[in-house]
């Protein structure tokens, strides 16, 4: 079974304005288990650095009204692609991203505004049937710990 993490997460300086959201518990979290990096946006071909975007009305958008929600979703199907046929046992993604946010996102006025929602990638995700976490619900404990030990019997069982 593998793991699929926020490329960005794990210290690849992949954000949008770039460097990492180096994340220490994630990396420790998932040390030994056969993770998938993954960066939706790269995917996409997007540059980095790269203007943000944000979700309004259901669309990936600049700042500038720019609609850029074809491109972002190919790159997110691209890595559905990719990903596909392999035994995945859950995500941990990065929260409140146009692409990788899990429970909320921002809210398309770029004003910093939270709103309940998830990013076009964590959605082809969890339409997939795939469980998927940010690094708060690992920091909060809500990740169940029966998830990590199935990966964890899995691994020794291979
Ligand atoms: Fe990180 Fe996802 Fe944004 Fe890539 S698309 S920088 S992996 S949050």
């Amino acid at each position: 079974m593998k793991v699929i993490v926020s490329a960005c997460l794990l210290g690849v300086p992949c954000r949008y304005k770039g460097g990492a959201n180096t994340d220490k518990g994630v990396i420790s979290f998932v040390a030994g288990m056969d993770v998938i990096p993954v960066c939706p946006e790269v995917a996409a071909g997007m540059p980095i650095p790269r203007p943000p975007v944000e979700i309004l009305r259901g669309r990936i958008v600049r700042k500038d009204g720019t609609d850029m929600d074809e491109i972002y979703r190919a790159g997110a199907r691209k890595i559905m692609k990719e990903i596909e046929g392999e035994d995945i046992a859950f995500a941990i993604l990065k929260a409140r991203s146009p692409t990788c946010g899990v429970h909320e996102v921002y809210d398309g006025t770029f004003s910093g505004t939270r709103v309940p929602g998830e990013g076009v990638f964590a959605a082809m995700l969890k339409e997939a049937g795939i469980p998927v976490y940010d690094e708060e619900d690992l920091a909060a404990g809500r990740i169940p710990m029966d998830i990590e030990s199935e990966e964890r019997n899995a691994d020794r069982r291979n």
